[in-house]
């Protein structure tokens, strides 16, 4: 069954859905809500100002249309219920003018005023009666929240049949609700507790695949009977470093003699090359790659984002300029007749290093003679993934980089016993970042600080959150472009990016921003991973409690990457004491410790931005001692 058979999706519909990357029935079953709003009726006698409440009544009045500043459109209409007279108003829902009417009745979310005023940033048609939960999901442009329960719904109700994995006799040993009702529970709840037990049968679902994929590839890797020896010649390694522009760190060097043990090996190699952010974990990753084409191997390198693996290819070619290296890369953007023309190099072996993104692991990319891949990130990844790239050659090591340090207790289980290598120590000359908490009110004092740095010719990254206003108030990254541009466009240059812009968009923006041509870049959490510019000395969170401590840590990696010393400044709505670990410790591994050891509920932007390998609901701190059995369940499997 195809997206496309699904009542009412047609091929506009379809497109939108590609951008939120659902391509398949499943990947739509599987679009889990990010969050729920439980409607329940406020009790009237009790509200006060600007608190939200949740109203159900008639409507009194055929509304109107006013127009607001910047001149929104607003429509007002009067909202009786039992007890009171409300004056309810709301933006951009005009489309409700004649859907309201007289005797209507309807459920208002929003805001109160005194003495009797609603701001209201839902309307609801319908009567209150229990407690309903409704299903909200990450959005794009042009598809709604109905569209995406509608496609569901129609999509359960007909014969298809929903995959799962899980053995019968775990969902037995552990009760859990069959695939079809925890499908339907967890997008059409009944009441909490379905919607609970939903979550823990789909977690355990996650996590089994996890584990048994994890335990697949070690499997294969431990037991291959290819010898994966690679016979390389050291002395030129080490003339290619000496040539480098800066010296390899203690924990760089270590790093890589432990990789050249594992290279030299007959078995595989199976590692993960652990470091904070900007500790210098690519250029190593690069030297094992030399080492490995030194030996006649050619190698491959995936990155989660195209801008990433961009940035990687860039890196590699200035790196390689003096040595006869041929590098390629690969992403779904890469012209077709260009791509053909790639693979063939490819699979002729005349490539020796392939720099992409999934792209790579499609079927159509055919290896002379694969003898490394390395997935940076690796968390981004799900385990199929790294099993694909890696099933491309006979005689492959794996390395992976990863940047979110997973506590050590929680490492052995989540990597299943993979060799780790650690990068503790930065390169020298980079200075502590100085990090700022602020709160809104003291926007000035932000500001100024921006144009500080600004005067000395430095970049500064603004983050958001958000990209499209749902109900939240904070600033999203058009709003808050539009305000950096009144305080500084006329001596600066602003430019913004964000996930849903076309990707020729970002790539632009992007290497402008690189060229030192973008003085200050408004951004989402894209820039999280990887983004390397020297000359960048300010990060700005806004939101700043909406993310998990260990998100923060990253997005502050994205500065402090030359030798000027940087700011991190976190603004927030109040001031708020757990982001103080952050002003006193610059050391990923702490932070991870304490965020693991903290997160309860929280971090409003769920797993995806939490450094949890790829996961939808699982979050490996919380559900940790669901992983643990799991482990054992698939354990005893593979004996
Ligand atoms: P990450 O570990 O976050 O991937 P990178 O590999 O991107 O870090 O390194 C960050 C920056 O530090 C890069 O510009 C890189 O060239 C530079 N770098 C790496 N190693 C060293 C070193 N030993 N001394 C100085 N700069 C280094
Ligand atoms: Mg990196």
């Amino acid at each position: 069954m195809e997206l496309l058979d699904i009542k009412g999706i047609g091929d506009v519909k379809y497109k939108r859905l590609l951008k939120l990357d659902i391509n398949t029935v499943d990947d739509l079953l599987h679009y889990y809500p990010y969050r729920y709003f439980i409607i329940k009726n406020s009790d009237i006698r009790k509200i006060s100002n600007n608190e939200t409440v949740i109203i159900s009544g008639s409507v009194e009045r055929h509304p109107t249309i006013t127009y607001g500043a910047r001149s929104l459109k607003k429509i007002n209409f009067t909202l009786l219920t039992n007890e009171m007279v409300f004056r309810v108003s709301a933006f951009n829902q005009t489309y409700l003018l004649h859907k309201l009417f007289p005797g209507l009745d309807v459920v208002v979310i929003g805001k109160y005023y005194v003495p009797n005023c609603i701001v209201a940033s839902r309307i609801i048609i319908g009567k209150l009666n229990k407690p309903k939960i409704e299903s909200i999901y990450h959005l794009t442009k042009d598809i709604s929240n109905k569209d995406i329960s509608n496609y569901i719904e129609a999509l359960i109700n007909t014969n298809y049949k929903i995959k799962s994995n899980l053995p019968i006799e775990l969902i037995k040993k552990y009760d859990l609700l069959d695939i079809d009702t925890a499908i339907r529970q967890i997008h059409f709840p009944s009441d909490i507790i379905s919607l609970k037990k939903a979550r823990i049968r789909l977690k355990y679902e996650e996590l089994y695949n996890y584990m048994y994929g994890i335990a697949l590839l070690k499997k294969s890797i431990r037991t291959s009977v290819f010898d994966c020896s690679k016979v390389f010649d050291k002395n030129k390694i080490e003339s290619f470093v000496n040539e480098l522009p800066f010296t390899l760190t203690d924990d760089q060097y270590k790093s890589l003699e432990e990789i050249y043990v594992d290279l030299r090996d007959k078995k595989s190699m199976y590692r993960l090359l652990q470091g904070d952010v900007g500790s210098g974990k690519t250029v190593v990753a690069f030297i094992a790659c030399y080492a490995t084409i030194l030996a006649g191997f050619q190698t491959s390198l995936m990155a989660p984002t195209e801008l990433l693996a961009i940035q990687h290819y860039d890196n590699a070619c200035k790196l390689f300029s003096k040595v006869n290296i041929k590098i390629e890369i690969l992403t779904s953007k890469v012209k077709l007749n260009k791509k053909k023309e790639v693979l063939r190099l490819i699979a002729l072996g005349k490539v020796d290093m392939v720099i992409g993104t999934h792209s790579l692991i499609q079927d159509n990319v055919e290896f002379y003679k694969l003898g490394l891949v390395i997935t940076d990130e690796e968390h981004r990844f799900g385990v199929d993934q790294r099993n694909k790239l890696s099933k491309k050659g006979n005689m492959v090591d794996i390395l992976s980089m990863s940047a979110t340090p997973i506590p050590r207790t929680y490492a052995l289980t989540v990597y299943n016993d993979m060799d780790v290598s650690s990068i503790k120590t930065k390169p020298s000359g980079r200075r502590d970042i100085v990090t700022i908490i602020k709160t809104t009110s003291e926007m000035y004092d932000v500001l100024k600080m921006m144009a500080d740095e600004l005067h000395k010719k430095h970049q500064i990254y603004v983050v958001t959150p958000a990209i499209e206003n749902d109900d939240s108030v904070l600033d999203n990254v058009v709003n808050l472009e539009k305000k950096m541009q009144i305080a500084f466009g006329s001596y600066y240059r602003v430019s913004a990016l964000h996930g849903q812009m076309r990707s020729e968009k970002k790539e632009k923006v992007l290497s402008e921003f690189q060229k030192g041509n973008i003085d200050i870049l408004i951004s989402t959490t894209i820039i999280e991973v990887g983004i390397d510019v020297k000359n960048a000395s300010m990060i700005v969170i806004m939101g700043a409690t909406n993310f998990g401590l260990s998100t923060l840590h990253q997005l502050r990696g994205r500065v402090g990457r030359g030798n000027v010393q940087s700011y991190c400044i976190l603004v927030c709505e109040n001031y708020c004491d757990k982001l103080n670990i952050l002003i006193a410790s610059n050391d990923g591994f702490v932070i991870s410790e304490y965020d693991f050891n903290n997160r309860g509920e929280g971090d409003v932007f769920g797993n995806r931005q939490s450094g949890d390998l790829n996961f939808k609901l699982v979050n490996i701190s919380r559900d940790y001692k669901m992983l643990v059995k799991v482990k054992e369940d698939v354990e005893k499997m593979f004996v």
